[in-house]
């Protein structure tokens, strides 16, 4: 294909035109006049989102504490619902999955339950590209059992922003209790084979936990049939939950009787958490990994966005178009920024298999002000030090007319030199 032809309007246009997810953009609000690409981030708000809140808080106002039982549906309920929604898209049974805490909480609450160091196997294994958070909770966890990070939680390598299959395997040694992986990494946007690794993690004695919180509601997974031991994941992220919703975790079922060290007494049995007794009886099901009430105001949202993707025919459609978009953007960010003068590259792998939802490109030195120059023009991304940014077009409300746009505004702030007023600023969130 020409350079011509793929960056066309009328090939864009023909694209977007057989798109049948296209009519989903309308069930967001979408930023008027903007290019929002920023679904890894905060998903866009579901028009839907609305009445469930409405209906919710109308609730409250109407009922107060009878909504626990006789709102609709109950709010007693609502966690163990939302994760029946979100079993399939994790290829999980629905009581492995609860929509609960946030995704640092989660994480803690199941290190505290998997991460044994006993013997020689003392380590937790995670890799260098960690999404901060998580290394702090792992750090923290190791610390809980009396021993050094700086000994105990081990990153694996990365070259250049990627995680090599040699990194990881020399990694999972004798040495290791548990091992952290991303389903994506949050920066390149690789993503692991997690079915791989879990398997080799497992031959060799070691417990796997998996951050998907990049790879939900975009990428499939088969936590159950991959045999993963847990994971945990956001909400508000390619789920459009919204800032700050519950998040979800995942326990295997052949996990359910292990113990929760966070307890809470939401992680009891229903029908005993009101007998208020000392003994805890916890539930044999991921839920019982809850710790407190459920936010029921914040997280109802996600009922609406989890009907969203339902409707959109499930993971299925939204990874096929996710990769089409994604594909367009490297093909064009190959084609019009690869030359000296542009100083980028892509570092998200190319084959599809291997990548998530968005695209990370390095921009060199200038990269964060070229991001506020973007964001100046409505080309909304982010950007991650020292020098990646990322874009990430969602395949329920984004274009590949947009994702071409994007490119082009990039290409020309560059020319112009549009961004060089930027480079003095530094934005608290990027
Ligand atoms: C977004 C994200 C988080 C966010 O954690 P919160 O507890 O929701 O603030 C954690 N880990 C990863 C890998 C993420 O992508």
């Amino acid at each position: 294909m020409s350079e011509t032809d793929l960056t066309s309007t009328g090939f864009v246009a023909a694209l977007d035109r057989d798109d049948p997810l296209a009519p989903f953009r309308d069930r967001f609000f979408y930023p008027e006049g903007k290019i929002y690409l920023l679904g890894n981030s905060l998903g866009l708000m579901p028009k839907a989102a609305r009445a469930s809140i409405e209906r919710v808080t109308g609730e409250w106002e109407q009922l107060a504490i009878d909504g626990w039982m006789h709102g609709n549906p109950p709010w007693f309920w609502l966690a163990e619902r939302l994760g029946e929604r979100m079993a399939p898209l994790m290829g999980a049974e629905a009581e492995e999955v609860i929509a609960t805490g946030t995704t640092t909480v989660n994480l803690h609450a199941l290190t505290a339950a998997f991460y044994e160091p006993k013997g020689r196997r003392t380590k937790i294994l995670t890799d260098s590209l960690a999404f901060p958070s998580d290394a702090f909770a792992l750090q923290g966890q190791v610390r809980l059992h009396g021993l050094d990070p700086a000994e105990h939680l081990v990153l694996i390598p990365n070259q250049l922003e990627i995680l090599t299959d040699e990194a990881i395997a020399a990694t999972l040694t004798g040495e290791v209790a548990l091992v952290v992986l991303p389903a994506v990494v949050y920066r390149s946007g690789q993503r692991l084979d997690i079915q791989k690794w879990t398997r080799l993690a497992h031959n060799r004695g070691i417990l796997v936990g998996v951050d998907c919180s990049h790879a939900a509601g975009i990428v499939p997974h088969r936590l159950h049939d991959w045999e993963v031991d847990f994971a945990v994941w956001c909400g508000y992220k390619y789920l459009n939950g919204g800032p700050g919703c519950s998040a979800f975790l995942f326990v295997h079922r052949r996990h359910f009787h292990r113990t929760a060290p966070l307890a809470g007494w939401f992680g009891s049995k229903k029908e005993k958490q009101f007998t208020m007794s000392l003994d805890l009886d916890k539930q044999e099901t991921a839920g019982g990994w809850q710790i407190s009430s459920p936010g029921i105001i914040g997280s109802v949202s996600l009922e609406a966005s989890l009907a969203t993707i339902q409707a959109a025919g499930g993971i299925s459609p939204l990874r096929e178009k996710s990769l089409r978009l994604t594909g367009y953007l490297i093909d064009l960010a190959d084609r019009l920024l690869s030359a000296n003068r542009y100083g980028i590259s892509v570092v998200t792998p190319r084959q599809p298999e291997r990548r998530g939802g968005h695209v990370a490109l390095r921009c060199g030195a200038d990269g964060l002000a070229i991001a506020q120059a973007l964001k100046s023009r409505g080309v909304i991304v982010d950007f991650r030090a020292p020098d990646l940014i990322r874009l990430a077009p969602s395949p329920l409300y984004n274009t590949f007319s947009e994702t071409r746009k994007a490119v082009l505004v990039l290409k020309e702030i560059i020319d112009s030199g549009a961004h060089e007023p930027f480079r003095s600023q530094r934005p608290l969130v990027t």
